[in-house]
């Protein structure tokens, strides 16, 4: 994983940002793998260990230079408590939708923000749900980056009826009630999982 950072950070030189995301899998070993990308200026490692233990989340996080950003399995501003009070993370990903939603996420990122930790959110959502979140981190005073990694899923664009509003790495929000973008219900149809059922529609079966 260490020749990758050094591979990407040699590619992109040092102005870019450049984050890693080790998907929980070093339990034994996440000291060493967190201290290891020192010299690479990672703008975070994320999630080095599993996410049920917070004091060993907090052990690897104060062991080394890499910011150590968790939080996309936490569940309601009360799952984030003990994460923010210990202050286990420098810095806290909230998946919006999924965590307990807009007002929810918004208590999160006020309480980090009293501990000085940022709020970079999971995002693996439809345009509607990347812009609604994104009214959050227009909202808070600790926004770092939102994910967004729908490049490679050529029909994303066509789920909202407006084009996505974004540009170059940003997200226009507008100042007008509402997300902004509509859903395109037929493409929406379109791609639905088989076996799931649309909202508003009758369970199958
Ligand atoms: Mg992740």
């Amino acid at each position: 994983m260490v020749d990758v950072v050094r591979a990407v950070r040699d590619a992109v030189g040092s102005e870019i940002m450049v984050a890693m995301d080790a998907h929980w899998k070093y339990a034994n070993g996440a000291i060493k793998l967190a201290q290891a990308p020192e010299p690479f200026d990672l703008l975070w490692l994320e999630d080095p260990v599993p996410p049920e233990n917070i004091e060993a989340q907090r052990h690897v996080t104060h062991s080394t230079r890499t910011p150590i950003c968790t939080g996309e399995n936490l569940y309601r501003k009360h799952g984030y408590r003990e994460l923010i009070e210990k202050q286990a993370a420098r810095i806290i990903a909230p998946d919006i939708p999924k965590m307990g939603g807009l007002a929810e996420a918004k208590k999160v990122a006020d309480h980090a923000d009293l501990y000085c930790i940022p709020i970079a959110p999971r995002n693996v959502a439809s345009p509607i749900a990347t812009v609604a979140g994104s009214h959050v981190c227009a909202g808070i005073n600790n926004f770092l980056v939102i994910e967004y990694h729908a490049h490679d899923v050529e029909w994303w664009s066509d789920l909202v009826k407006e084009k996505p509003p974004i540009d170059k790495g940003f997200i226009r929000i507008e100042d007008r009630p509402g997300p902004g973008p509509r859903l395109n219900e037929e493409a929406a149809r379109a791609h639905l999982k088989p076996g799931s059922s649309f909202f508003g529609d009758k369970p199958h079966g």
